[in-house]
């Protein structure tokens, strides 16, 4: 992320604070610093006094480019108005300093999240969702467990590649936790709820003598 704030112990907090929580961090104490960083960056704090140019106007230049990087403005106290024109200008947040550095934090992520695709392997009609873990068949959310889930999405990753259940176990269990029996057993629960025909299962299939593969499309 990038922070741009001209008050060095402000930055040096802030720097010191996101890094803990495991961000990067670029700095730039102007607007014109700023400026060429813009682009690298996935959200920006931006502060609503600078030296050479107020943070508005540099929102103001960054939307004119088409960069919708999301921004979380910080303003002084007691400056109500700044709020209500940063935001109608475009930033996506907005605090007011002093603040809680926790805050900050919640709120960045938040906006993280929401500017971040959501990673989601999509196979026909057959749709998982690997940021919540979820698998909807035809719309239809499907209840499974975490492992049945893993399992699913380790095969729907590479479809048409043939996985021993040995592989599967070390994939998905991580050791040998399991026996061969208890991929079979997964599989079978999984062919339950997705509602697998076994004669002709449209995503889950057996190779005999190896192990199972995800179907490829077509
Ligand atoms: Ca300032």
């Amino acid at each position: 992320m990038l922070l741009v704030e001209d008050e060095a112990a402000v930055r040096l907090g802030l720097r010191l604070a996101l890094e803990k929580a495991g961000h990067q961090v670029l700095e730039a104490e102007s607007a014109r610093a700023a400026w060429p960083l813009l682009k690298a960056a996935e959200v920006v704090v931006l502060d609503w006094r600078l030296p050479d140019e107020p943070g508005v106007s540099l929102l103001d230049r960054m939307r004119e480019k088409g960069l919708e990087t999301p921004v979380l403005m910080l303003t002084a106290r007691g400056e109500p108005k700044d709020k209500v024109e940063g935001l109608r200008r475009g930033a996506d947040d907005y605090l007011t300093k002093p603040f809680l550095m926790e805050e900050l934090l919640a709120r960045l992520e938040a906006l993280l999240r929401r500017a971040r695709p959501r990673r989601v392997i999509q196979r026909g009609p057959l749709v998982l969702d690997l940021d919540r873990l979820e698998a909807h068949l035809e719309g239809r959310t499907i209840p499974l467990t975490r492992r049945e889930f893993e399992l699913l999405a380790f095969l729907a990753r590479r479809p048409g590649r043939v996985y021993t259940r040995e592989e599967l176990l070390e994939a998905v269990w991580g050791e040998y936790l399991g026996t061969p029996r208890t991929v079979d057993q997964h599989i079978l629960q999984l062919r339950e709820k997705l509602g697998e025909d076994p004669r002709s299962p449209r995503f889950l299939e057996t190779v005999r003598g190896v192990g199972y593969r995800f179907r490829e499309e077509g």
